[in-house]
């Protein structure tokens, strides 16, 4: 078989700013991969690097070279466990550069075995779940226009991105307006401890699910003070990026937020749901401010999810591709009826 690689950047324009504690965005840059086997099949994947983890567009085509070169050399894409590791040896540090490549040659797999990629992992469609719909931070009235909007747009799980003076408030105005949805909040690592655990004492008359990334994760003492201290269920995402830190994690919060841009791979995305699941922990999926080239294939772990997050596609203003479909924010993997991730142009 002779495997063909070919990659592409492409700026994609956000519905509205995204603005979260760390600051704003008006697009997101991804680089998409295309995998072909010349039996006209085509995988498709995608990066979208966040240069919080060191990562931009420009490091990942610098990359890509190299990952595509370990594809064709070892020339069967079956063998994803075998090429996941020699990426991994190849570029260690670019982990969605990595993902773009796994994410590509599962979607190939799935294609030459004429199955969605939920079914080649063994998953039943039905034990699905919902996708959060994110609220990024604005002046408080914007925030509750962005919160009617949502809920005209059917969605029934929110996450709210906090960090600010006015947290409380924040909250407090999108319950007023939401009152039945189920409600996530993130800081993305803004507070103290201590200003953690008096904000969640708070927060916690709003009936929310969980907070995310209270204080910094450089900080996991303070981690764990809060974990200790919170009424609130406590999710970790900027502390959770690698399998090795899901131990390290195990004691200090009760949710670990997985996304395969951290990872760098499904394979490696499965293997920590798994190990958090070992030490106690429940699951959570998220992302990037990313297209359907590779939120398509994150979608296909929601059987194996509590929580999802997984609204990049949903965020953008005009996505170019096709993925899982997501009515009301429910991932409909029953109603995917194309073979691999689903992923494909519009
Ligand atoms: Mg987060």
């Amino acid at each position: 078989m002779t495997i063909e690689t070919t990659f592409q950047r492409r700026s994609l324009p956000l519905e509205y700013p995204f603005t979260i504690s760390r600051g704003t965005t008006t697009e997101t840059e991804v680089v998409t991969v295309r995998v072909e086997d010349g039996e006209g099949n085509v995988g498709i994947g995608a990066a979208g690097p966040s240069s919080h983890y060191g990562e931009t567009a420009a490091t990942v085509e610098a990359v890509m070279p190299d990952l595509l070169a370990v594809v064709e050399d070892v020339g069967d894409p079956h063998q994803l466990a075998r090429i996941e590791r020699r990426l991994r040896e190849t570029v260690e540090r670019n982990p969605a550069a990595r993902t773009a490549v796994s994410i590509a040659l599962h979607d190939l797999v799935a294609k030459r075995l004429e199955v969605p990629l939920y079914r080649y992992w063994g998953l039943d469609p039905a034990e699905t779940t919902e996708t959060s719909y994110t609220i990024g931070l604005d002046e408080t009235a914007v925030m509750r226009e962005k919160t009617e909007t949502a809920l005209e747009r059917g969605y029934g799980t929110l996450k709210v991105k906090l960090g600010t003076g006015r947290d409380v408030e924040i909250v407090e105005t999108i319950r007023s307006v939401a009152p039945d949805v189920r409600l996530f909040v993130d800081a993305n690592e803004a507070w103290t401890p201590r200003e953690a655990v008096s904000k969640i004492e708070r927060l916690a008359e709003y009936d929310l699910a969980f907070v995310e990334q209270p204080v910094p994760a450089d900080d996991p003492d303070g981690l764990r003070f809060v974990y200790e201290r919170s009424p609130l269920p406590i999710a970790a995402d900027e502390s959770c990026i690698t399998l090795a830190d899901v131990p390290r994690i195990a004691d200090r919060c009760d949710i670990a937020n997985i996304k395969l841009m951290k990872c760098g791979g499904l394979r490696e995305a499965v293997r920590m749901i798994h190990a958090a699941r070992a030490h106690g922990l429940e699951v959570m999926c998220g992302c990037m401010n990313e297209s359907n080239a590779s939120i398509a294939a994150a979608c296909h772990l929601a059987p194996l999810l509590d929580y999802a997050d997984l609204d990049g596609s949903l965020l953008l203003a005009d996505d170019p591709y096709d993925g899982v479909p997501m009515p009301d924010g429910r991932i409909a993997l029953a109603a995917l009826e194309r073979p691999g991730t689903g992923a494909t142009l519009k």
